[in-house]
């Protein structure tokens, strides 16, 4: 279905893996399932425990598909959209603590990440080209606040305050479903292994004695790499400009949207992000992606779980100060003078490249 994985993230491991068990072997799978494509890569002992564990994730997100897709109309997301303008819809616990925390991003963001974007998101149609007038962006604009959302603890029941509101989980669902995913495989004892779902990755472990590499690929052609991310115990997430789109006399028309305006955010070509959760980085990278790389910055600098790297739309690679490689130490300095945050970058080891390298 959605090809762009190939390039988008290219998972590869380092040669020079440490001697293991004898049977234990690498097993991966890609399947087609929420619209994108699910890769899960696993060390285990035995193909069969190995492979009914893989069977254990696509079926996880084949569940969490039903149930928060706004493709679905049988979804219980798309029963909110379609009736909680009228009455509150009850939803289950594990739904409604999602919407929840999407309302937490909402307000530390200031709106820049919310779901009910999809209040003017649904006029867009990508794949045939289609985009909504100024006219329609303003007259549905007002019905994208996150805080027009009722959200009663007690009953999980989800009420719109304000017509014509919708939400989608796509920017934070993906991201969940790979935790979910990641929590079944370490339930059943892995120890390394990756689980992609589009643009969101999570590790377990290393790839036996190194670190993952995973790469962001460059905006304008899938087969370049801009820069390649070392990573071991740690979810990414890319937000593309590239993903879905169409361009129209020279303007990019594509799906993450800024809530304030109602059009497609352009301070960037990508963000990712890099943090402990792939929930956690799903929503960060539209976040950053709407804010751009000044705003965001600032506030990934400010925490230390966090790591951001955005391809502008100059071509320059930003990093945030956790990836960015070591100052060079003036003759004569001891190892002291080294600032703080470069102790983290030369862990990570990440080499910057600009955006047109290969
Ligand atoms: P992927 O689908 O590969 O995970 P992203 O993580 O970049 O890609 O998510 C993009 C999706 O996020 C969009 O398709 C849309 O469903 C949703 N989205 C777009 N803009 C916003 C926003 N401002 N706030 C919350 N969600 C958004
Ligand atoms: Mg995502």
């Amino acid at each position: 279905m959605d090809v762009r994985l190939t390039a988008f993230l290219s998972l590869f491991w380092l040669v020079g893996a440490l001697p293991q068990a004898a049977q234990a072997e690498w097993l991966q799978r890609t399947e087609a399932i929420m619209g994108t494509r699910i890769y899960v890569e696993l060390w285990d002992t035995g193909p069969a425990h190995g492979n009914a564990a893989i069977d254990a994730v696509m079926a996880e997100m084949h569940r969490i598909d039903d149930l928060m897709s706004h493709y679905k109309p049988e979804s219980q997301l798309s029963q909110i959209n379609a009736r909680a303008a009228r009455e509150p819809v009850q939803v289950d616990p594990e739904l409604f603590d999602l919407i929840k925390l999407s309302t937490h991003y909402s307000e530390i963001t200031e709106g820049a990440f919310d779901i009910t974007y999809a209040s003017v998101g649904y006029l867009y149609d990508y794949r045939r080209h289609i985009r909504p007038t100024e006219a329609a962006i303003k007259a549905a604009l007002p019905a994208v606040n996150w805080r027009n959302m009722l959200l009663d603890q007690q009953h999980h029941t989800v009420r719109f305050e304000h017509p014509g509101m919708r939400i989608d989980l796509g920017g934070i669902g993906k991201g969940y479903a790979v935790d979910r995913g990641i929590a079944i495989l370490k339930a059943r004892g892995i120890q390394h292994a990756v689980v992609t779902a589009g643009g969101d990755t999570r590790i377990i472990g290393d790839h036996l004695g190194r670190p993952w590499l995973v790469a962001i690929r460059h905006p304008d052609d899938k087969d370049k790499v801009v820069t390649r991310i070392p990573l071991s115990d740690a979810a990414m997430s890319t937000s593309g400009d590239y993903e879905r789109y169409f361009d129209e006399k020279g303007v990019r028309y594509h799906h993450i949207i800024d809530p304030r305006t109602g059009h497609s955010a352009d301070k960037v070509r990508s963000a990712t992000i890099i943090g402990p959760t792939a929930t956690q980085t799903d929503g960060m990278s539209k976040t950053a992606f709407v804010l751009g790389p000044e705003k965001a910055l600032e506030i990934i600098n400010r925490m230390p779980e966090y790591d951001a790297v955005f391809v502008c739309p100059d071509g320059r690679v930003l990093y945030s100060n956790g990836l960015r490689p070591p100052a060079p130490r003036p003759a004569g300095a001891s190892k002291s003078d080294v600032p703080k945050s470069t102790a983290k970058a030369r862990k990570s080891g990440v080499a910057p490249q600009p955006a047109d390298a290969n």
